[in-house]
This record gives C-alpha cells, sequence and structure tokens, in this order.
C-alpha cells in the first residue's frame, strides 16, 4: 500500500511539473502538507500508557505526514470534550487512545464531520480496533496510521446516545456494569466476570419490534451490532459491516446455560450463527421493551436505561481512519 502510494504520488509529482504553475502549487502544496494529527489518552484505560503512547508516535509516526499533538483527559466525559476543541483548532485527524468506550467519547464528537477518527487500542475489549486491523499492539497501531485511508462508517443511536460497534441489553449489560469501575482490566476479569454473569443472569421476556417483523419470547441477551465483535476476537454478529446501513440483530433464546458455554469455540471461530438458541436479522430500526430491569450496554459501557430501549440507525456518520 505505502509502495502504491508513493509511485502514484511521484507520478502525479511529475505530471504537476508540467502543469500552470498556480494549480501546481496549490495541489502540491495539497499533497504534500503534513496533516494534523491529534492522540487523546485516557491515562485509566491501562497502565503505563501515558509514557509509552509519547515514545511510540516519536518513534513510529510518520513526522513528514504529520504533525501532532497528545492530550490527556483528566475526567469522565473529557475526551469529548478534548476532541470537540480538537475540531475548533483544524485538527484533520483524532485518534483515540483506548477500548471501545474511549472510541465511543471521541467519535460522538466527530460525527457529521470531516475530521477523521483513528485508533490505538489500549483497552480491555478493542473489539472495533480488531475488526479494523488495527492488531493490538500500540506501536503497530501507530505505524498503521501512517499508511490508512479514509472510510465512511455508519452509527447507531440508543435513545439517542451514539455507538459505533455494539450495543444491547441483557446478559453483556450485566458484564460491562460488573467490570465498569474495575481497576482490574484485561482478558482474566472480562472472562471471569462473562462467566459469573453467565451463571447469573437469568433471560427476560422481550419484544422486539424491526421495520419488518415482531419477535417475543424469552432473551438472555439481544445485541444490535454495527461492528462483528467484542474483544478478544468473539464475534457475536459475524455478518455485520460497518458502511451497510443496516444493523445486525442477533439474540439467544433461553436454553440451559450449558449451551452458551459450549458455544464459545464457534463464536471465536465466527460461527455463533450456526448455535440452535441463536437468531438473526438485518434491521434499521430495532425497539425492545423488556420485563424486569435493563442491563443495558452502549460499545461494552454499563448504562442505566429504563423503560423503551429504541436503536436507529445513522448511515455514513462517521469518517474513520482504516489500515
Ligand atoms: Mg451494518
Amino acid at each position: 500500500m505505502a509502495r502504491i502510494r508513493a509511485v502514484a504520488q511521484r507520478i502525479i509529482v511529475e505530471k504537476m511539473e508540467q502543469a500552470h504553475p498556480v494549480i501546481k502549487n496549490a495541489v502540491l502544496a495539497e499533497l504534500l502538507a503534513p496533516k494534523r494529527i491529534v492522540f487523546i489518552v485516557n491515562p485509566k484505560a491501562g497502565t503505563n500508557l501515558q509514557k509509552h503512547i509519547r515514545k511510540s508516535v516519536e518513534q513510529h509516526l510518520d513526522h513528514k505526514r504529520f504533525i501532532y499533538g497528545i492530550w490527556h483527559t483528566e475526567k469522565a466525559g473529557h475526551a469529548a470534550e478534548l476532541a470537540k476543541k480538537a475540531i475548533e483548532e483544524g485538527y484533520e485527524i483524532v485518534v483515540a487512545v483506548g477500548g471501545d468506550g474511549s472510541i465511543n467519547e471521541v467519535a460522538s464528537a466527530l460525527l457529521h464531520t470531516d475530521v477523521a477518527l483513528g485508533i490505538i487500542p489500549a483497552g480491555s475489549g478493542n473489539g472495533l480496533a480488531m475488526h479494523l486491523g488495527y492488531g493490538r499492539d500500540v506501536d503497530q497501531a501507530v505505524r498503521k496510521l501512517n499508511n490508512a485511508t479514509v472510510k465512511t462508517i455508519d452509527c447507531g443511536l440508543l435513545n439517542g446516545r451514539p455507538f459505533i460497534n455494539l450495543a444491547g441489553v441483557g446478559f453483556d449489560g450485566l458484564v460491562a456494569k460488573r467490570m465498569k469501575g474495575s481497576q482490574w482490566r484485561g482478558f482474566m476479569p472480562y472472562f471471569l466476570r462473562s462467566v459469573e454473569a453467565g451463571l447469573s443472569y437469568n433471560a427476560h421476556h422481550c419484544t422486539i419490534e424491526t421495520e419488518d417483523r415482531t419477535i417475543t419470547g424469552k432473551c438472555f441477551v439481544i445485541t444490535v451490532a454495527n461492528g462483528p465483535m467484542y474483544g478478544y476476537n468473539f464475534q457475536i454478529a459475524p455478518d455485520a459491516r460497518l458502511d451497510d446501513g443496516l444493523f445486525s440483530v442477533v439474540l439467544f433464546r433461553d436454553v440451559p446455560r450449558w449451551q452458551y458455554f459450549a458455544a464459545i469455540p464457534a463464536s471465536l471461530k465466527g460461527n455463533i450463527y450456526d448455535a440452535g438458541f441463536v437468531e438473526h436479522f438485518n434491521a434499521r430500526r430495532v425497539k425492545i421493551t423488556s420485563e424486569g430491569p435493563n442491563f443495558v450496554h452502549i460499545d461494552g459501557e454499563s448504562i442505566e436505561m429504563d423503560g423503551e430501549l429504541l436503536f436507529e440507525m445513522v448511515p455514513k456518520a462517521l469518517k474513520i481512519l482504516v489500515p
């Protein structure tokens, strides 16, 4: 990709040399001007991240192509504020350094603007970063930004609140609630809390209405997916595409719990839809009402939300850098 870009750039520069000087200078300036990029770091997202990210950016970012800033969040909600400030200050790329929760905050501020989102995975799950191909390693992800291309993706709204990857209600909402406020991050706590929640959560009676169907019954989890995976390659909606204007809705029917655990290997291989208790379909608009308390998550963050849950698709809402 880098080589193709370099060759293309050289051809354009050669052609430009034969062009009118005014056009030539304007196009060359645009082509060669470094882009302004800012990294928004949530120091709570991982240990030593603050130190590491500066070193990584210094060593691995292409400084001919980018002029960078590194900003740290100081309180909850600060990432969104900083992202808005970056837009006002004319940054062209805002990079969320953190997990899906941090990405959600930054992305929410960038919706419907020309400012592109970049990602450095540094959270517990990193489902979106994994799906887009950023990998799990900070240095590698910084290098991948150098040659990334800008794409436009959809986002979802849950009762008006944006989500980029996944939102849902049920078992996974309970996992998010148990992870909330936990200082212990990484695979093991995530796994243990999932097992714990899997054993204690009881399926609720739900009604799911979309533009073309109504489903009722007891559900263990209902996920409305824009992207396909939680962290750790756990693919809840293997067919979800970020830019097709549709949600993939996935629900688990109420079956004996061992069946959910038995389906974990299949879900890691992207075959969760083969499990007998899974139903899945596409929709642009989903209304969920359920009996009992709602355990809701938006991009892996536990949210208190009572009553009816309305999910709405917003096509082509966000510019994002894809490696
Ligand atoms: Mg989609």
